[in-house]
């Protein structure tokens, strides 16, 4: 995946898990993997900073199901 405001490739951060439906029995319950994508130039304008566990910036969320 490329960054929308520089074309440079982009890194993945650290990923969190997230539920849905499990706050109703009727409903299953589905999981869903986060995974920001940070753009890693220092000239772009959303540059996330150095430390991609922890960006300033995240160019876009990935949502990838998980079940
Ligand atoms: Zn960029």
């Amino acid at each position: 995946m490329k960054c929308s405001a520089c074309g440079g490739t982009l890194n993945i951060g650290v990923s969190t898990m997230v539920f849905e439906g499990d706050n109703s029995p009727d409903t299953p319950t589905i999981a869903f993997q986060l995974l920001p994508m940070i753009c890693s130039n220092p000239e772009c304008s959303m540059y996330g900073g150095h430390d991609l566990s922890n960006p300033t910036k995240v160019v876009q969320t990935l949502r990838q199901k998980m079940n």
